[in-house]
């Protein structure tokens, strides 16, 4: 069903010390074309390469797109193990429905995942902390300027070897709370994983990068107060012993490693609350000393503790700024299930 073309021309692979975060690509891509006459068509593996588009192409004009980004992992056992990416899958769909993009066959999304890392395994890095990152993506290729669905589509996979995100161990970073933009809003297109959701947040975080705060801490678009999400991570509170998160509002991305967390709390007898939290409230407690821990979560960090906010030009040291004993086993635990030390007993690996 998915046709192989094989590249003759393949790249030296970078070394592994310096891979960083999507700067090199493997030497095939995953790619399958739409037609409204045909539907999803010509499933095919062929060699990475640039992608022709005309210049009236809907994607650059009405921004209809949609990615998604989720690991394949090196085990210790020398097997590779993906995780979750069903759940990728069908977050990806519930954004195709949202952007009026047709949906994909998750079987053979799959698949296509699965003969991909085949046809690539050489790339896959195996050096501590490495990883595969998978960006599959969708782009709206009809070439009609009409304000309206397009009628033609390409999916592709493309792939890149990642280095390890904390290469001297797990640490806190500051991050800044905006209070003035916003990055969506209920009943937007906040939950979808498109493209102009991540563009609408780079001003901000341009601001943030320069003064000298990681990432931007976004507020809820109606009253400013509420707290949505942490540049492209879930956000965790720890207060006065209790877990809490932001329910997923229909503004916020319903992270994989969001739910995997809670899972794995509850696993340990630790109930997790979705609920609206406040920037008030999370301040207010850290004033009183019952803030313990804040920790992002996401597939790139995995989990990225908070040692600092700054909302309002006023400044919230968290658990000293170091890491909290919860983020740390939180890490430790995931990322053993991921590269196969940890016992995988939620069977999120494949
Ligand atoms: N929020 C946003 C806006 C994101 O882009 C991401 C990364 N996909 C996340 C949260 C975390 O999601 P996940 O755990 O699935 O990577």
């Amino acid at each position: 069903m998915i046709r192989v073309e094989q590249s003759t021309n393949l790249k030296a692979k970078p070394p592994q010390g310096e891979l960083g975060f999507g700067k090199y690509f493997t030497d095939h891509m995953f790619m399958l074309d739409y037609e409204a006459s045909q539907g999803w068509h010509d499933a095919r593996i062929v060699p990475y390469q640039p992608l022709t588009l005309d210049p009236a192409a809907k994607v650059f004009h009405y921004g209809q797109t949609i990615f998604e980004g989720l690991k394949a992992y090196h085990g210790s056992d020398g097997r590779v193990r993906l995780f979750r990416p069903e759940a990728n899958i069908a977050r990806m769909n519930r954004s195709n429905v949202r952007m009026s993009v047709p949906e994909l066959d998750s079987e053979l999304f799959l698949a296509a995942l699965e003969r991909l890392i085949e046809v690539d395994a050489a790339w896959i890095p195996s050096e501590p902390g490495t990883s595969l990152y998978i960006r599959p993506f969708v782009i709206a290729t009809q070439a009609l300027l009409g304000v309206a669905p397009s009628e033609q589509y390409q999916f592709a996979i493309i792939m890149s070897p990642v280095g390890a995100y904390y290469p001297e161990g797990i640490n806190p970073v500051r991050i800044f709370v905006e209070s003035e933009h916003v990055r969506a809003s209920v009943g937007g297109v906040g939950e979808a994983k498109t493209a102009g959701n991540y563009a609408a947040t780079f001003m901000s975080q341009q601001t943030a990068k320069e003064s000298g705060y990681t990432q931007v801490m976004w507020l809820d678009s109606a009253q400013h107060r509420y707290i949505e999400e942490v540049g492209s991570m879930n956000v965790f509170f720890c207060i006065d012993g209790k877990v809490c998160t932001p329910a997923l509002s229909g503004s916020i991305l319903a992270g994989v490693t969001r739910s995997s967390i809670i899972q794995l709390l509850e696993s340990w007898g630790i109930e997790v609350l979705e609920r609206a939290i406040t920037i008030e409230e999370v301040y207010e407690a850290g004033r009183a000393g019952l803030l313990e821990e804040s920790f992002g979560t996401g597939t790139a960090a995995v989990v990225s503790p908070i040692g600092e906010l700054c909302w309002r030009g006023e400044q919230l040291l968290i658990g000293d700024g170091r890491t909290g004993a919860l983020s740390k086993r939180l890490y430790d635990t995931l990322t053993g299930i991921q590269y196969g030390t940890v016992e995988d007993r939620f069977g999120w690996m494949r």
